[in-house]
């Protein structure tokens, strides 16, 4: 029996299916074993994996982190942004179920791209919705010395829940930078905008100061919906007080979604909302940067540093 195949079964399972003569890559044998095993002898297969169902792999990702990165999509997200372009991965209906050790093979195929300060981003859908999954892969990618990103509305974020809290730990200590989508400073307009509160997103930065885990927070702005400059201030004031800020997104609303919502048979609430002109992203990304550089003078006045590490 070939050493891959070995590795993955108990004595009791082996016994079970009597082979002896099976071989491939290692995914491809668990997927085999998890199809075709009784409940009782599935479990006995060893170092069994958790299965992250994905959307779907992107090898050459430009804006999804730092340098050129290999992308992670994953299917599943509770919120509902008016602005989404990627409806197709709000349901878990339709993945495609892959290991960690699976993805980072096909990481490890293009090994060289990513070597101009890349990584592995993953993004969805929510992430978060599937942590166990998250944090196995990310364990993966720091045995290998790969950057890791999570891109991440913060909505599964709950630090009232002691176990899953648990899980949170586990996951910072393997990941290098965090993208918070903050959706709108304002909980009312958050729930408009996304049918979820925010109150728990705006918890999340303190967590991820204390854990010493790079953010940057980007922010869609959409006419009409995100781009009131009373908003977009107080966006910026209450970023600016995190040391672990590392950049900005202000990202201009775009409607290349609308035509998966036709697909999809969903009501596309923006449908009559133009993409936003390039001059007010500039000027409305200043209003945000106004808003940090307040909250900074005024921490810097009473004796904190904002010196990078
Ligand atoms: S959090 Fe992201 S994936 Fe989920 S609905 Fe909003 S934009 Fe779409």
């Amino acid at each position: 029996m070939p050493d891959g195949l070995r590795k993955l079964l108990s004595d009791d399972v082996i016994r079970y299916i009597g082979v002896t003569k099976i071989s491939g890559p290692e995914h491809k044998l668990r997927a085999f074993f998890r199809k075709t095993l009784p409940p009782k002898e599935r479990k006995l297969m060893q170092g069994e994996q958790m299965i992250g169902h994905i959307h779907s792999l992107e090898s050459f990702g430009t804006v999804d982190g730092p340098g050129t990165r290999f992308v992670v999509f994953v299917k599943g997200c509770p919120m509902r942004c008016a602005y989404c372009h990627n409806p197709d991965t709000w349901e878990m209906a339709g993945a495609t179920d892959m290991e960690p050790s699976y993805i980072m093979e096909q990481y490890h195929r293009n090994d060289s791209f990513y070597q101009n300060g890349g990584g592995l981003t993953v993004t969805g859908g929510e992430p978060l919705v599937q942590i166990d999954f998250l944090i196995e892969l990310f364990e993966l990618c720091k045995k290998d010395g790969v950057h890791t990103c999570l891109d991440t509305s913060g909505i599964m974020f709950n630090p009232d829940n002691a176990e899953l809290m648990k899980k949170y730990d586990r996951l910072a200590e393997v990941t290098d930078l965090v993208m918070l989508d903050i959706k709108h400073i304002d909980n009312e307009h958050h729930l408009d905008l996304c049918k979820q509160p925010n109150t728990n997103i705006l918890k999340f930065p303190f967590y991820l100061q204390e854990k010493n885990v790079d953010m940057w927070i980007r922010h869609v702005i959409v006419p009409g919906l995100t781009d009131d400059d009373k908003y977009l201030y107080d966006l910026g004031y209450f970023i600016g007080q995190f040391h672990n800020l590392r950049a900005l997104d202000a990202l201009p609303y775009h409607d290349m979604g609308k035509k998966k919502y036709e697909e999809l048979g969903i009501d596309y609430r923006l449908k009559d909302t133009k993409p936003l002109d390039t001059k007010v992203l500039i000027e409305k990304k200043k209003v945000i940067l106004d808003g940090i550089k307040k909250r900074r003078e005024e921490l810097k006045a009473a004796g904190e540093s904002f010196e990078h590490k």
